[in-house]
C-alpha cells in the first residue's frame, strides 16, 4: 500500500489535492476533516465532543484524534493507497502515524509539503467560508486556525526533514500546475 501524506496549511489546498491525487490513482483521501465534520453531523456523544473544538477553531486533542484516526485505518487497510490530509498536525500525530504504520508492515511513502503565503491563504478561506457552510470558516476562525498551524503542526516540518522525508511544491499557480508537481513527486517513490 502507498502512503501519501499532504501537509499544509488550512487552505494550501490539501483536501483538493487530495481529490485530485484519489481519483488519478485509485488511493482513498482519508481528510481528517471531513471525517470529524462527519461524526459531528452524526450527533454522536463522540460528535458532539469533537464540535466543541472544531467550531472554535481549535485542534481536537491528540489523544482522541489519534484514537479516531486508528479505528478508521484498520478499515482501509486493505486499499491500494492513502492519502492523508490533515494528519498529522502535531509533532505527536507525526510520530504517531510512524507508529501505527510501522505495526501495519507500512511506511510514508511520500510526504508532501503544500506551500502558500498567508496573504493568499486568508483570502481562500474567506472564499471558501461565504460559499461552505463550515462554522469554522469565519474571519476570526480563520486567523486562530492559521495562528495553531504555526504554533503546532508547522514544527512538523523539521521532523520529517530530519528523517530525510520532506518534500514540497508551491501552490502558488494554478490547481493543474500545483497537481503536475505532485504527481512529478509520487511518479518517483521508490518502491
Ligand atoms: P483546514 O485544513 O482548512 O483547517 P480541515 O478540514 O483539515 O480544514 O480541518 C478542520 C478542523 O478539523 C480543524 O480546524 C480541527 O479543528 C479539526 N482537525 C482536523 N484534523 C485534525 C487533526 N489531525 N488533529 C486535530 N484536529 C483536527
Amino acid at each position: 500500500m502507498t502512503i501519501i501524506v499532504l501537509f499544509g496549511a488550512p487552505g494550501s489546498g490539501k483536501g483538493t489535492q487530495g481529490a485530485l491525487i484519489a481519483e488519478k490513482y485509485g488511493f482513498l483521501h482519508l481528510s481528517t476533516g471531513l471525517m470529524l465534520r462527519d461524526e459531528v453531523k452524526k450527533g454522536s456523544e463522540l460528535g458532539k465532543e469533537i464540535d466543541k473544538y472544531i467550531s472554535k477553531g481549535d485542534l481536537v486533542p491528540n489523544e482522541m484524534m489519534c484514537s479516531i484516526l486508528k479505528e478508521e485505518l484498520n478499515i482501509y487497510i486493505n486499499e491500494k493507497g492513502i492519502i492523508f490530509d490533515g494528519f498529522p498536525r502535531t509533532i505527536s500525530q507525526a510520530e504517531f502515524l510512524d507508529i501505527i504504520l510501522k505495526e501495519n508492515g507500512l511506511k510514508i511513502d511520500l510526504m508532501v509539503d503544500i506551500q502558500a503565503d498567508e496573504d493568499i491563504l486568508i483570502k481562500r478561506l474567506i472564499k471558501r467560508g461565504t460559499m461552505s457552510h463550515r462554522s469554522d470558516d469565519t474571519h476570526d476562525t480563520i486567523l486562530k486556525r492559521l495562528k495553531i498551524y504555526e504554533k503546532e503542526t508547522k514544527p512538523i516540518i523539521d521532523y520529517y526533514k530530519k528523517t530525510n522525508r520532506y518534500n514540497s511544491v508551491v501552490s502558488i499557480n494554478s490547481i493543474e500546475d500545483t497537481f503536475e508537481n505532485i504527481v512529478n513527486l509520487i511518479e518517483h517513490i521508490e518502491m
